[in-house]
């Protein structure tokens, strides 16, 4: 996983094993993949395709982390968190919460193990439980781009 910290977004998600930052950095359109790309939060300073902030506070770049705002969490990051608990093994406000108490590193850290592929050692989609750089060839042929399967290893 990449371990930039700049890869952590304000509400606590990890873009690192975003779909949209996979398939870009992987270049998967070229695979005859069609996902949509997307460079990170942080780095392309712009509003998330999946979270689709509209919040103020973020956009104008007045909060590091959303722990930092007075009405954290709001009822939009808890919906967030309650769709990525149950479809994308990952919450934003654990995210936070462990961002608060440890730092940024230490959740790098524990991300990268959490996330890594066991095949071949590189990053586990969040999305879809796919590895980009072993699995190509699971992603061609799964139906559901953006939903894990019933058994994480199988994709279909
Ligand atoms: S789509 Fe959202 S979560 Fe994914 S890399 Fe972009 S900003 Fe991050
Ligand atoms: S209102 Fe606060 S907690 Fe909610 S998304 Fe904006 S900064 Fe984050
Ligand atoms: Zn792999």
């Amino acid at each position: 996983m990449d371990k930039n910290p700049d890869l952590v977004a304000p509400c606590g998600m990890n873009c690192g094993i975003c779909s949209g930052y996979l398939a870009s950095t992987h270049d998967i359109k070229k695979q005859g993949i069609r996902m949509s790309y997307c460079r990170g939060c942080r780095p392309r300073n712009k509003q998330c395709a999946f979270l689709k902030k509209q919040c103020r506070l973020l956009t104008e770049g007045k909060v590091n982390f959303c722990f930092e705002c007075p009405d954290y969490p709001c009822d939009r990051l808890k919906t967030i968190d309650k769709r990525y608990r149950e479809r994308y093994h990952m919450s934003m406000l654990e995210n936070l919460s462990f961002i608060k108490e440890h730092g940024i590193d230490a959740f790098t850290k524990k991300e990268e193990e959490k996330w890594q592929c066991p095949d071949c050692g590189r990053t586990i989609c969040c999305h879809n439980g796919i590895c980009f750089d072993c699995g190509v060839d699971r992603l061609k042929i799964k139906k559901e781009l953006y939903r894990w399967g019933e058994n994480p290893n199988k994709a279909v």
